[in-house]
């Protein structure tokens, strides 16, 4: 089994101040570590540029951002290019979060954009999918899924797939308190990689790191991250304070040590 990969999502949290002592206290734990798991930070845009910084002179973990433009450059007010993200520094970024697909209409066209444009500036996007609730109820999320997974990701050459992260995050679990049980987790992760399979043949599957996040904490993270198809987790809440991030982190360390 490959190294775990555990990604923090601070969303729009924080001041510049805390934003810093976050940084500093995560900085300054790990220094002593030796991982075996990549670690991730995506602090909003404004913090970037010293988050890179700190990974920089820490050494033991990477930036990423929360979100890209789906153009390349030119009159869009408001939006941050792929290579931007790249000339400060960033290594991942998230896309197609479910926040963005809801309050910002993302669409699986616009995602396909934002992933090629990734690829091209060497940032590896951290794909997110999962189903609503209703869909769960109605026993739809292998369907919808598979469908975000297809129509944003597998116009890819094996090529540029393999420089892919996805996170299963089912929307039900995310900032609810709710958590996808070990069993559910594995059965959609499984799934994906089957998918992925399919599409790219065995071993981009096998390499395929799959993420799970959706209320991922300091309690539940240990067992999540046992199961054999969860390659780490996205984590928002807990990765607001260092002391339950640094937990999380320390879970996907037993769990690599142990196979
Ligand atoms: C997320 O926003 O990606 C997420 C998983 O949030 P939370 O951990 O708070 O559910």
């Amino acid at each position: 089994m490959k190294d775990k990969l555990v990604i923090g999502n601070w969303k729009m949290n924080k001041n510049f101040e805390e934003a810093e002592e976050l940084l500093e206290d995560i900085a300054e734990a790990l220094e002593d570590w030796v991982l075996r798991s990549t670690v991730v930070l995506c602090p909003p845009f404004p913090y970037l540029e010293m988050a890179t910084d700190y990974a920089d002179e820490s050494g033991h973990f990477a930036c990423g951002a929360q979100n890209c433009a789906e153009f390349e450059d030119g009159a869009y007010t408001g939006e941050v290019s792929a290579k931007m993200l790249h000339d400060v520094g960033v290594q991942f970024c998230i896309v197609g979060h479910s926040e963005r697909r809801k309050y910002f209409g993302e669409s699986s066209e616009n995602l396909s954009k934002k992933v090629n444009l990734l690829l091209e500036n060497d940032i590896i996007p951290v794909f997110c999918c999962g189903e609503l609730q209703n869909e769960r109820e109605h026993g739809k999320q292998f369907d919808v899924v598979s469908a975000q997974i297809k129509e944003a990701l597998f116009h890819l050459t094996a090529e540029q797939f393999e420089h892919v992260v996805i996170a299963y995050e089912p929307v039900w679990a995310i900032g609810t308190g709710l958590t996808a049980s070990p069993k559910q987790a594995e059965e959609m992760h499984a799934f994906i990689r089957t998918l992925a399979e399919k599409q790219y043949g065995t071993e981009i599957a096998y390499n395929l790191h799959i993420l799970y996040g959706g209320s991922c904490n300091a309690q539940n993270a240990l067992e999540l991250f046992m199961q054999p198809n969860v390659d780490g987790g996205l984590i928002g809440g807990a990765s607001l304070k260092a002391n339950d991030f640094l937990a999380i982190i320390e879970a996907a360390e037993t769990v690599g040590k142990e196979e």
